[in-house]
């Protein structure tokens, strides 16, 4: 009887992991899907500020940051369309880009905008509602609803951006749940997507997340967002402020290039 069960559990378990994780390609039309479809930049940064962080890229260097997406003839692109270009329901443009930016830090607002708006370029932001308007180095909801209507997407960051897996179920599913929620009542429209605070997730927390009704959610593994990618661990590219900010920029976007140029396959 107790093998039954730890069978039947074991079979549960597969087929509700498969629904969250796809399963990784096996055919060679597979892979060739995953290889023809779009490769999605999804750089991430946190502050972009003159102080002295890892977190903040200083200012001057993010300009120069977007200029070069900008002059290498990167689209910027939303959650959505990231969403829809992998599901084959979008064409995305040749070179798409995703700027994220975690936690939602007042210089997103007062140093990061005015750059993108200088290129035209659009941006994400995973914010914590609960410090939003709270605590003076965190943006209001004013500045954010100011945000979207200049071309940025706001999505959810949890609540109070805990250590999801420290949790217990009720507990995750409330700092899920409450985020977009709050989120979607302050700014009127879908949240569908979140970033995992510290980048930690697992497949348990990834099946909440979509039984709450969101679309994807993005890590901080390092890599580039395709067909073979999953909805619930979207790599990103950390962009951090280092000894040679720049020439770790250059390096990390041209690692991508190298990427595609030989081919290579990341599963
Ligand atoms: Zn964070």
């Amino acid at each position: 009887m107790k093998k039954i069960f730890l069978l039947a559990l074991t079979v549960v378990l597969i087929v509700s992991g498969a629904s969250v994780y796809k399963s990784q390609a096996q055919s060679a039309a597979e892979i060739n899907a995953i290889a023809a479809g779009p490769k999605i930049l999804v750089l991430n940064y946190h502050q972009v500020d003159d102080k002295h962080s890892s977190l903040a890229v200083p200012v001057a260097d993010f300009d120069a940051q977007m200029k070069f997406l900008v002059d290498s003839g990167c689209v910027t692109i939303t959650p959505d369309e990231l969403y829809a270009g992998l599901n084959g329901e979008l064409e995305l443009p040749p070179r798409p880009v995703l700027i994220t930016f975690d936690d939602g830090y007042i210089d997103n607002y007062t140093n990061a905008f005015p750059i993108l708006k200088k290129y035209g370029l659009r941006a994400t932001i995973f914010v914590i509602p609960a410090f939003t308007g709270q605590y003076p180095n965190y943006m209001n909801w004013d500045q954010l609803r100011e945000m979207e209507s200049g071309g940025v997407t706001i999505q959810s960051h949890t609540l109070t951006h805990p250590k999801l897996e420290e949790l217990p179920d009720d507990e995750i599913r409330s700092e899920l749940l409450n985020s977009k929620n709050l989120l979607e009542e302050q700014l009127g429209h879908p949240i569908e997507f979140m970033a995992y605070p510290t980048g930690t997730y697992n497949l348990h927390i990834a099946g909440i997340a979509q039984d709450l009704g969101y679309k994807g959610a993005f890590t901080i593994k390092y890599g580039i967002v395709d067909r073979g990618s999953n909805f619930f661990a979207l790599e990103r590219v950390p962009i951090f402020h280092t000894q040679t900010t720049m020439k770790d920029f250059y390096e990390r976007i041209a690692w991508r290039q190298s990427f595609e140029e030989f081919g290579w396959m990341k599963r």
